[in-house]
Protein backbone atom coordinates (compact mmCIF):
# COMPACT_ATOMS: atom_id res chain seq x y z
CA UNK A 1 0.00 0.00 0.00
CA UNK A 2 1.56 3.39 -0.58
CA UNK A 3 1.93 5.47 2.03
CA UNK A 4 -0.98 8.27 2.80
CA UNK A 5 0.82 11.42 3.27
CA UNK A 6 -0.57 14.59 4.13
CA UNK A 7 0.85 18.40 4.00
CA UNK A 8 0.67 20.88 7.13
CA UNK A 9 -1.41 23.51 6.09
CA UNK A 10 0.48 26.16 7.83
CA UNK A 11 4.33 25.25 7.65
CA UNK A 12 3.94 22.14 4.30
CA UNK A 13 5.86 19.90 6.39
CA UNK A 14 4.66 16.26 4.95
CA UNK A 15 3.30 14.03 7.27
CA UNK A 16 3.11 10.23 6.63
CA UNK A 17 -0.49 8.77 8.11
CA UNK A 18 1.03 5.25 9.51
CA UNK A 19 -1.59 2.99 10.55
CA UNK A 20 -0.15 1.69 13.92
CA UNK A 21 -1.71 -0.24 16.21
CA UNK A 22 -3.23 2.32 18.16
CA UNK A 23 -4.63 4.22 15.36
CA UNK A 24 -6.25 1.26 13.83
CA UNK A 25 -8.06 0.05 17.16
CA UNK A 26 -9.35 3.64 17.53
CA UNK A 27 -10.50 3.71 13.78
CA UNK A 28 -11.84 0.11 14.57
CA UNK A 29 -14.09 1.39 17.50
CA UNK A 30 -15.25 4.72 17.36
CA UNK A 31 -14.75 4.63 13.87
CA UNK A 32 -12.93 7.54 13.36
CA UNK A 33 -9.41 8.62 14.42
CA UNK A 34 -7.91 11.68 16.03
CA UNK A 35 -4.22 12.31 14.92
CA UNK A 36 -1.89 14.62 16.24
CA UNK A 37 1.93 15.85 15.07
CA UNK A 38 4.03 18.11 16.19
CA UNK A 39 5.20 20.93 14.57
CA UNK A 40 7.01 23.32 16.64
CA UNK A 41 5.27 26.30 16.89
CA UNK A 42 2.01 24.70 16.05
CA UNK A 43 0.32 21.56 16.25
CA UNK A 44 -1.25 19.19 13.17
CA UNK A 45 -4.36 17.66 13.34
CA UNK A 46 -5.75 15.16 11.57
CA UNK A 47 -8.81 13.11 11.88
CA UNK A 48 -9.76 10.23 9.02
CA UNK A 49 -12.33 7.68 8.95
CA UNK A 50 -11.84 4.35 7.24
CA UNK A 51 -12.47 5.73 4.13
CA UNK A 52 -10.45 9.17 4.17
CA UNK A 53 -9.01 11.93 6.06
CA UNK A 54 -11.83 14.15 6.72
CA UNK A 55 -10.27 16.98 8.49
CA UNK A 56 -6.66 18.73 7.86
CA UNK A 57 -6.40 22.03 10.56
CA UNK A 58 -3.76 23.34 13.32
CA UNK A 59 -3.23 24.75 16.47
CA UNK A 60 -1.09 26.46 18.90
CA UNK A 61 0.59 24.02 21.06
CA UNK A 62 -1.23 25.09 24.37
CA UNK A 63 -4.77 24.81 22.74
CA UNK A 64 -6.54 22.56 25.34
CA UNK A 65 -8.47 21.17 22.18
CA UNK A 66 -5.80 18.52 21.48
CA UNK A 67 -4.24 18.35 24.93
CA UNK A 68 -5.88 14.52 25.20
CA UNK A 69 -5.14 13.54 21.61
CA UNK A 70 -2.16 10.74 20.55
CA UNK A 71 0.65 12.97 18.57
CA UNK A 72 3.44 11.82 16.59
CA UNK A 73 6.71 13.76 18.30
CA UNK A 74 9.06 13.47 14.78
CA UNK A 75 9.47 9.59 14.80
CA UNK A 76 7.72 8.88 18.59
CA UNK A 77 4.14 8.11 18.90
CA UNK A 78 2.85 9.29 22.27
CA UNK A 79 -0.18 7.77 23.84
CA UNK A 80 -2.56 10.24 25.40
CA UNK A 81 -5.37 8.61 25.33
CA UNK A 82 -7.26 8.14 27.73
CA UNK A 83 -5.36 10.42 30.40
CA UNK A 84 -5.62 9.53 33.79
CA UNK A 85 -5.72 12.02 36.33
CA UNK A 86 -3.10 11.45 39.08
CA UNK A 87 -0.34 13.20 40.96
CA UNK A 88 2.45 10.92 40.16
CA UNK A 89 2.82 12.72 36.55
CA UNK A 90 4.85 9.41 35.16
CA UNK A 91 5.48 8.48 31.49
CA UNK A 92 6.99 5.40 29.97
CA UNK A 93 8.96 5.18 26.94
CA UNK A 94 9.99 2.62 24.53
CA UNK A 95 13.13 3.91 22.91
CA UNK A 96 13.43 1.25 20.29
CA UNK A 97 10.01 1.23 19.57
CA UNK A 98 9.48 4.77 19.65
CA UNK A 99 5.79 4.41 21.56
CA UNK A 100 5.19 6.65 24.43
CA UNK A 101 2.98 6.19 27.55
CA UNK A 102 2.22 9.33 28.44
CA UNK A 103 -1.38 9.25 30.09
CA UNK A 104 -0.43 9.84 33.32
CA UNK A 105 0.67 12.97 32.51
CA UNK A 106 -1.70 15.98 33.25
CA UNK A 107 0.27 18.94 30.69
CA UNK A 108 0.82 17.68 27.00
CA UNK A 109 3.52 20.36 26.44
CA UNK A 110 5.57 18.21 29.02
CA UNK A 111 5.00 15.13 27.65
CA UNK A 112 6.30 16.52 24.27
CA UNK A 113 9.05 18.18 25.48
CA UNK A 114 10.35 15.51 27.71
CA UNK A 115 10.54 13.30 24.20
CA UNK A 116 11.98 16.06 22.20
CA UNK A 117 14.87 16.37 25.18
CA UNK A 118 15.31 12.82 25.21
CA UNK A 119 15.78 12.67 21.59
CA UNK A 120 18.26 14.85 20.92
CA UNK A 121 20.02 14.20 24.24
CA UNK A 122 19.84 10.40 23.69
CA UNK A 123 23.66 9.75 24.45
CA UNK A 124 23.74 11.35 27.51
CA UNK A 125 20.73 10.15 29.32
CA UNK A 126 21.92 7.81 32.21
CA UNK A 127 20.92 4.33 33.35
CA UNK A 128 19.23 6.27 36.16
CA UNK A 129 19.07 9.81 37.57
CA UNK A 130 17.55 13.36 37.91
CA UNK A 131 17.64 15.35 34.43
CA UNK A 132 16.22 18.81 33.44
CA UNK A 133 14.34 18.64 30.32
CA UNK A 134 13.86 22.28 29.56
CA UNK A 135 12.83 23.66 32.94
CA UNK A 136 11.48 20.54 34.10
CA UNK A 137 12.82 17.81 36.40
CA UNK A 138 12.25 14.53 36.18
CA UNK A 139 13.83 11.30 37.91
CA UNK A 140 14.51 8.78 35.41
CA UNK A 141 15.07 5.00 35.45
CA UNK A 142 16.05 2.44 33.12
CA UNK A 143 16.28 -1.07 31.83
CA UNK A 144 17.34 -1.57 28.36
CA UNK A 145 14.97 0.16 25.70
CA UNK A 146 12.18 0.88 28.61
CA UNK A 147 12.55 4.42 30.10
CA UNK A 148 10.06 5.67 33.03
CA UNK A 149 10.60 9.68 33.93
CA UNK A 150 8.85 10.99 36.82
CA UNK A 151 8.76 14.60 36.89
CA UNK A 152 10.38 15.42 40.67
CA UNK A 153 7.92 17.24 43.04
CA UNK A 154 8.71 15.26 45.86
CA UNK A 155 12.33 13.97 46.99
CA UNK A 156 14.13 12.31 44.64
CA UNK A 157 14.20 8.64 46.76
CA UNK A 158 10.58 8.53 46.88
CA UNK A 159 10.62 9.12 43.10
CA UNK A 160 13.15 6.69 43.23
CA UNK A 161 12.00 4.01 45.12
CA UNK A 162 8.28 4.49 42.54
CA UNK A 163 10.25 4.18 39.18
CA UNK A 164 11.93 0.93 40.52
CA UNK A 165 8.89 -0.96 41.51
CA UNK A 166 7.23 -0.20 38.68
CA UNK A 167 10.32 -0.93 36.47
CA UNK A 168 10.31 -4.47 38.05
CA UNK A 169 6.75 -4.94 36.92
CA UNK A 170 6.48 -3.25 33.42
CA UNK A 171 6.69 -5.63 30.50
CA UNK A 172 6.39 -2.89 27.47
CA UNK A 173 4.80 0.37 26.70
CA UNK A 174 2.30 0.73 26.90
CA UNK A 175 1.63 -0.21 30.19
CA UNK A 176 -0.76 -2.39 31.98
CA UNK A 177 -2.57 1.22 33.74
CA UNK A 178 -4.59 -1.33 36.11
CA UNK A 179 -1.17 -2.63 37.45
CA UNK A 180 0.51 0.77 37.49
CA UNK A 181 -2.04 2.33 38.95
CA UNK A 182 -2.13 -0.65 41.64
CA UNK A 183 1.66 0.28 42.37
CA UNK A 184 1.59 4.05 42.65
CA UNK A 185 -1.83 4.82 44.15
ZN1 LIG B 1 3.13 22.39 10.34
Amino acid sequence: MAPIMIVCPKCRRREEIKLNEFILRELHITGSANIAYYHSDHILYVNMDRYAIRTIATYDPPSMLIHGLNIYVDEYFVLRQPIIPNDMEIMFIDIKRKVADARLVSNHMYAVSLIRYLRINRKAIPEEGAINAYGVNYMIKRNGSILLAKKLKDDGDKAKNILMRLLADIKGVPVNLEKVLDIIL
